[in-house]
């Protein structure tokens, strides 16, 4: 039998998409970006890759993270949740306290994700439990996520997630789309659910938002000159960090209510999209690299005065 390199859950039968909400851009240095832009389309798609988050950056911000899913879920075990939630309920203020140390901030993470991983053992989910699980929960994919995602495998652009949430929650979503197991270019970089005859035996731990920025330093990966990076918190800036990359274009997502963060986000990531954004600025970027006319949809949404600005760059 073949070895899945992407394994399942089974099937995302209720697979829901985010409608189109009305975002706002704010360009940290238009001058910049334009060159960046230049060289990126100058090079073309097969010098160009993406580096992305996956929850909240793939999914909308409405959704729960991958992780979430089982403690929020009506069909996971009590005894389960109360525990996760106990976890989350204090680790999750550290996790985000600027004030502690990497190093330390590190041990409490591992703490968590080891507790977390004994929880899980001793709830024994089945695979199906968990797929009804996804199948029942509110992820919603990005609006223009699917077409972002279909034209990065039609023109075989690395595609490369480091997430901190669970593979085959990921890998069910996305073989939603796609038959990801053909997908050769696509890398994903995140914690793993073992089954053994159906029974989630062990969760191996590998990536928590602390940890991001090494992940893919150590993955023996060939960059490519030019990088598209998507993410939804200033962490997921830095998953490119260590890799020597020439040209960089990076999109950070914040939702509406977190606009006093603002300051943090325009800092480092070349575009901000407020609200709860679409791929439409990833779609219009990527069409320009690899030379492919937008569909007329997306045509007169890039249109709209909300991307004058950027509509000059290129
Ligand atoms: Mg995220």
């Amino acid at each position: 039998m073949q070895i899945q390199r992407f394994p399942t859950l089974g099937e995302w039968t209720e697979k829901k998409t985010n409608s189109f909400i009305e975002e706002k851009l704010v360009i940290r240095n238009p001058e910049e970006l334009k060159s960046k832009i230049e060289k990126m389309i100058s090079d073309g798609a097969k010098q160009t890759q993406i580096v992305t988050d996956f929850d909240q950056t793939i999914s909308s911000f409405l959704s729960p993270a991958t992780f979430s899913l089982f403690r929020m879920s009506e069909l996971s075990p009590q005894d389960f949740k109360n525990k996760m939630q106990q976890y989350y309920d204090y680790y999750v203020p550290i996790e985000k306290d600027q004030s502690i140390k990497i190093d330390e901030k590190n041990k409490h993470m591992h703490e968590w994700y080891q507790k977390v991983s004994e929880a899980f053992h001793e709830a024994k989910f089945t695979k199906s439990l968990s797929c009804q699980i996804l199948n029942t929960s509110h992820i919603y994919l990005r609006q223009l996520f699917e077409p972002f995602f279909n034209k990065c495998v039609e023109e075989h652009i690395p595609f490369h997630i480091v997430s901190g949430g669970l593979d085959r929650v990921i890998n069910t979503i996305l073989a939603s789309i796609h038959d990801i197991d053909t997908y050769d270019e696509m890398t994903l970089h995140t914690n793993q659910m073992l089954f053994q005859d159906d029974i989630l035996e062990k969760m191996e731990m590998l990536v928590t938002a602390t940890t991001k920025a090494k992940i893919l330093e150590t993955s023996g990966i060939q960059f490519r000159n030019n990088t598209i990076l998507l993410g939804d918190l200033p962490s997921d800036f830095y998953m490119t960090k260590f890799l020597n990359i020439p040209n960089q274009v990076s999109i950070g997502f914040l939702a509406q209510d977190h606009s006093y963060q603002l300051e943090e986000y325009k800092k480092l990531y070349d575009i901000t999209i407020i609200g709860d954004p679409s791929f439409l600025v990833p779609l219009v970027l990527l069409s320009k690299v690899i030379g492919y006319p937008l569909s007329e949809e997306c045509t007169q949404l890039f249109n709209s005065k909300n991307y004058d600005e950027l509509r000059e760059l290129f």
